[in-house]
């Protein structure tokens, strides 16, 4: 088993989610529930920003920078890295994030910059912030889209200035699994063993969570994740899929998790939904109302049998309470059964049959069956 950190970056990338904003007091909620759910470095904002982002870094930085890493985000120059340090400054456990793009596309179009000058710049800014800080990530913006041999160079001499960690961000989305594995895999084997590399993945294609699982067997030592999946246009790989993935197929993966507690996934999930107001999709891995839901017939009879017959994670493992059945056209008589039983409404074997019948006619005109409707649908048929 190795290692694996996850840094939950929902509080700077998350927040650069069209639409999204997080009041200081709010960050200060998330990071308290991320604190719970046990991730060992939170990425708290891009201090440089505006004044709030300043006072949410500066409020997670007092209340959890004891035990949990708390990061910040620069551009590479001065004024962001010393208003992040200031920001840090009551973190006994403060890193700072230096991004700088690597790709041809950055360098020209945003920066106007050679490759030379950026390296130049990269390295000089690294050196920099290690003078506020020990605790240095370097993260080579639009990396998937980088010259191979020029992201090396860079970040090597990065780490020569003293980062720790290196971030290989597939800003736009861009990379495919394989494309992801590769570049990881080129860039651990280049950097002394102590250095963790980094995945942090954008979902433009849907490919965020594969490339971070890619990554992650290519030997990436830290993933940055974003609880549901919130940031920049569609957003990252969502911290409970990364997470679950890693434990369910844990057979391939061998990653130890370490402080994780995934009973609090669902309470995480629930509370950055709420101060998002980005809705999740019913259908949404893991945390989607659906994740634990059954209605098909065939399905119920199988989950009442095992449930392993059609599911991979226990429920209670995310922190649901346990499997749901919905009841509705589609779904079996030895579901419904269990249904009337538990709600003590009737065993006699005749009974039930009769009752299915009825229930088939009258569930077939909505869609979403709850044990109240039951009580309701079974009243109404013992009364004829
Ligand atoms: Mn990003």
């Amino acid at each position: 088993m190795k290692s694996l950190l996850v840094n939950d970056i929902t509080l700077r990338d998350g927040e650069q989610a069209p639409g999204v904003n997080f009041f200081p007091e709010e960050k200060l909620r998330i990071a308290e529930q991320l604190v719970r759910l046990g991730v060992p470095i939170i990425e708290a904002g891009f201090p440089i920003a505006s004044e709030d982002d300043v006072k949410g870094v500066q409020l997670v930085a007092e209340e959890f920078g004891d035990e949990t890493i708390i990061c910040a985000m620069c551009r590479a120059h001065q004024k962001d890295i010393q208003v992040a340090a200031e920001a840090l400054r009551g973190a006994a456990k403060g890193r700072i994030q230096v991004v700088m793009g690597t790709s041809d596309i950055h360098l020209k179009h945003k920066f106007g910059m050679s490759r030379s000058e950026a390296l130049d710049l990269s390295t000089k800014m690294v050196a920099y912030a290690k003078t506020f800080m020990q605790d240095v990530e370097f993260a080579a913006e639009d990396s998937t889209r980088s010259d191979l041999n020029y992201l090396m160079d860079v970040c090597q001499a990065c780490v020569r200035a003293g980062a720790r960690t290196i971030e290989l961000p597939d800003t736009v989305g861009y990379a495919t699994p394989v494309d992801y594995f590769e570049m990881v895999s080129a860039v651990v084997n280049c950097l002394p063993p102590e250095i963790l590399v980094s995945t942090h993945c954008h979902d433009d294609l849907g490919l965020a969570v594969a490339n971070t699982l890619a990554g992650v067997q290519a030997g990436a030592g830290q993933v940055e994740v974003t609880v549901n999946g919130i940031g920049e246009r569609v957003g990252n790989a969502a911290t409970e899929e990364v997470i679950m993935a890693l434990k369910t197929r844990e057979d391939i993966y061998h990653c130890d998790l370490g402080s994780i507690r995934t009973p609090e996934i669902v309470r995480t999930s629930s509370l950055v939904e709420e101060l998002s107001k980005m809705t999740i999709a019913h259908n949404k891995a893991v945390v989607g109302r659906n994740a634990f839901l059954h209605e098909s017939g065939i399905h119920q009879d199988g989950m009442i049998k095992s449930p392993q017959t059609y599911q991979v994670m226990n429920p209670q493992d995310v922190g649901r309470q346990g499997y749901q059945f919905l009841m509705g056209k589609l779904s079996g008589k030895h579901a419904l059964e269990q249904r009337l039983r538990t709600l003590h409404l009737c065993d006699s074997e005749d009974t039930i049959r009769e009752f299915s019948r009825y229930f088939k006619d009258h569930a077939a005109k909505k869609k979403f069956i709850t044990d109240d409707d039951i009580v309701g649908l079974f009243e109404r048929f013992s009364t004829g």
